[in-house]
């Protein structure tokens, strides 16, 4: 087994556009063009983030790779062609609205393909023990994509299809999808609800995204009954609820499912300075979270893990969250500080309101897990 992480990239998933917005809002009307990034699903975080990580001599102690587009066998296992159909006009005809909150520009036809063959590249680059484990900084994003719809900057579903791709060619079995984006995974459980061999597994903020959504007594339908797990949290969970909920419910869930693969729908936008969300996770959260996941990987297959990049809308920040994630997954630990650790490691909930988070939490692993 080659011991190393690779790193699945490609410069032109960073140009896909959505158009003229301010954060989420469409210009027009009383929404004033923006002078600066634009959409808040912006290719800065994205390019900050992999700069980060060459010039902190990160980058060169891994592997680098891009991937070719998805094929439209692949997307096929997932999508409908009618919608496929549908998004390569919109794209061809110079972009629009593709579904709610889901803008595309000219070309993000060919370039959520390329996200998706990031993702598909990636988990091929682990299962065939070429990697010991990988990240694909998959753009656009995945997780709320349906298979007949676009949503929250979501056009195609890149982890399902990266799944359904490795099932076809290498029978895998069973394989587990957690997904820390602050958003709920919606599109991920949708695909996989009625499925036993993919368990789903979402912490998110509560009632945040899909707006209202909470998920908690969602757990699967027919033969997936039991596969799929909601943890909404309230806003203002900071690093002690989410590493309480990954020790009592993700970890114990992955230890009875037995996976074979462990994929992360990784968003950073759980973090304190996030502009889409309202939750207190640092750099060392995301730290804690991929090592407690990387080790139950070891523990449970080979240490098989992808993480496969979502959300994450604070250009100054996700830089550092990202770095800290892969920095985890390869073992290796740059020069770099986090300026912004102890400013929000100041942030978090009072003791009062860290014992209700925690209780919550409690409540939900006896009814899922014990
Ligand atoms: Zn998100």
């Amino acid at each position: 087994m080659n011991p190393t992480t690779a790193f699945f990239f490609d410069e032109m998933t960073l140009w896909h556009s959505a158009g003229a917005h301010a954060l989420t809002l469409p210009v027009g009307g009383w929404v004033q063009p923006p002078a600066g990034a634009g959409h808040a699903e912006s290719p800065e975080t994205k390019r900050r983030f992999k700069s980060l990580l060459d010039v902190s001599g990160l980058s060169r102690q891994l592997q680098l790779h891009s991937a070719g587009p998805a094929s439209e066998e692949d997307l096929l296992r997932v999508h409908g062609r009618a919608y496929l159909q549908r998004f390569k006009a919109l794209s061809d005809a110079g972009g629009g609205e593709l579904g709610p909150q889901a803008p595309i520009g000219p070309g993000s036809f060919e370039i959520a393909r390329l996200s998706a063959g990031l993702a598909i590249a990636a988990v091929n680059q682990v299962l065939s023990d070429q990697a010991h484990n990988a990240y694909s900084l998959s753009r656009p994003p995945g997780h709320h994509c349906l298979a007949d719809g676009a949503m929250g900057f979501c056009f195609l579903a890149n982890i399902a299809i990266a799944i359904e791709a490795a099932k076809a060619r290498s029978g895998l079995g069973k394989i587990a999808v957690i997904d820390w984006d602050v958003h709920h995974g919606n599109g991920t459980q949708s695909i996989f609800e009625a499925r036993g061999d993919v368990l789903t597994i979402s912490l998110h903020q509560d009632g945040c995204y899909p707006p209202g959504y909470s998920g908690a007594q969602e757990r699967g339908v027919g033969a997936g009954l039991g596969a799929n797990i909601n943890i909404p949290l309230l806003p203002g969970s900071g690093h002690a609820a989410y590493l309480h909920a990954v020790a009592r419910i993700v970890v114990p869930a992955l230890e009875r499912f037995q996976p074979e693969l462990i994929i992360v729908a990784c968003g950073y936008d759980a973090n304190a300075v996030d502009p889409l969300a309202r939750m207190l996770l640092h750099s060392d959260s995301f730290r804690l979270m991929t090592r407690a996941l990387r080790q139950a990987a070891e523990r449970l297959c080979q240490g098989r893990l992808v993480l496969v990049h979502e959300g994450g809308y604070s250009e100054a920040y996700v830089p550092f969250c990202g770095l800290a994630t892969v920095e985890e997954l390869s073992g290796v630990r740059t020069a770099v500080v986090d300026p912004m650790l102890e400013f929000v490691q100041l942030q978090q909930p009072t003791a009062a309101l860290l014992a209700f988070q925690k209780q919550w939490v409690e409540q939900l692993a006896q009814q899922v897990i014990d």
